[in-house]
């Protein structure tokens, strides 16, 4: 199961709500995965689908929930493309006025008539605007593994719904992006933070545990690397180093005997020659008396500088 189908699932099995918020959910959803089917001006019906079985449930019950219904919604299950199999349910007209009347889509058209509109209708309550993300991210969300990367998008048909749920995050102290992919458009957040924010506005505990747990582990493991690496190329460093003034050493020793040095060269030297792994930091606490790191590394640089007089002898 992806994370997203999981994340879902979560959301699906949220136990009953108040009145206002299974509105503003079912708005989610019918503004997330519905089409319009017109049939002459004022035949209109709704038909609301997704290939989630937990979805489809969930809309069901929230149908059930927000009033008596005209007729029994028909449940469709089709066959898509590569054996995908889709679930549709149909709405009455009768619902689906009422429906629409209750999401604020449906004016008075002044001589007693109806007309459609999109819904300029705030929502005022906090719960209401999450119980309506929850709706839109179970109708058209998607929520990339946070253990890989950060990314949760909106599909939608049209900019006009994309634009009503980008309101609706911005509201919830969500920013989030809007982009057209093909001839659909996209809202998009990705930032760890905002979607942790998200997952717990939506009501998903479970899933904001888990996130947290793979934010935590991803950035233990961040700095695990991190650390590792900085430590590889200071050994690295080191070495290359150390391996330098090894040669300068032993070239002074071949030329002139690394008795013939003053003693506090000769002590390092050969220090140096014994030691040729430890850092500058670790030959100083070695020698007798000890030095600071500063004091070898001045040494040392006379050493070189003495080493680099010394002609070659290849012969
Ligand atoms: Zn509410």
């Amino acid at each position: 199961m992806s994370y997203s189908a999981r994340v879902k699932a979560e959301l699906a099995t949220l136990s009953a709500q108040k009145r206002c918020c299974v509105n503003a959910e079912l708005g989610g959803l019918i503004f997330g995965a519905s089409v319009m089917t017109l049939s002459g001006t004022r035949q209109v019906s709704l038909s609301f689908r997704t290939d989630d079985a937990a979805v489809m449930r969930r809309a069901l019950k929230l149908f059930n929930a927000s009033g008596p219904a005209h007729a029994r919604p028909r449940l469709l299950l089709q066959t898509r493309t590569a054996g995908r199999r889709q679930y549709l349910l149909q709405l009455s007209q009768e619902d689906t006025h009422r429906l629409l009347r209750e999401q604020g889509m449906l004016r008075p058209d002044g001589e007693g008539g109806e007309r459609f509109c999109a819904p300029r209708r705030v929502m005022r309550r906090h719960c209401c605007r999450r119980a309506y993300l929850r709706g839109s991210f179970l109708a058209c969300g998607y929520m990339a593994d946070p253990r890989r990367r950060y990314h949760a998008e909106w599909v939608f048909q049209d900019a006009a719904r994309a634009s009503r749920l980008k309101r609706v995050l911005s509201q919830c102290g969500l920013t989030a992006g809007l982009t057209s992919r093909r001839d659909r458009s996209v809202v998009y957040i990705r930032d760890g933070d905002r979607l942790a924010e998200l997952l717990k506005l939506m009501g998903a505990s479970l899933s904001v545990l888990s996130m947290e747990n793979s934010r935590a582990e991803k950035s233990l493991r961040e700095i695990t690397n991190r650390a590792t690496n900085c430590d590889h190329a200071n050994l690295k460093r080191q070495l290359s180093a150390s391996a330098g003034q090894v040669l300068a050493i032993e070239r002074i020793s071949r030329h002139m005997g690394l008795n013939a040095l003053p003693q506090r060269l000769e002590a390092l030297a050969r220090m140096r020659l014994a030691q040729p792994d430890a850092s500058l930091a670790d030959l100083g606490g070695m020698l007798d008396p000890e030095l600071s790191k500063s004091g070898v590394q001045h040494r040392m640089q006379e050493l070189m500088k003495l080493s680099q007089t010394l002609p070659d002898m290849t012969t």
